[in-house]
């Protein structure tokens, strides 16, 4: 799961692969660059479930 390290929004999506890697592109805020936070499990959209 990828998400954007701007605004946090899971909305991103690869738009070009190079000799650097990805370029990812958030939907939501039209951050755009090699950077992108990744998850390996799902976080709560809106939960009290944090400890
Ligand atoms: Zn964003």
């Amino acid at each position: 799961m990828l998400r954007c390290p701007k605004c946090g929004s899971r909305e991103i999506y690869p738009v070009a692969g190079g000799y650097t890697g990805w370029i990812y592109r958030c939907k939501k805020c039209g951050y755009q660059g090699a950077l992108v936070l990744e998850y390996d499990e799902e976080e709560p959209e809106s939960g009290d479930r944090r400890q």
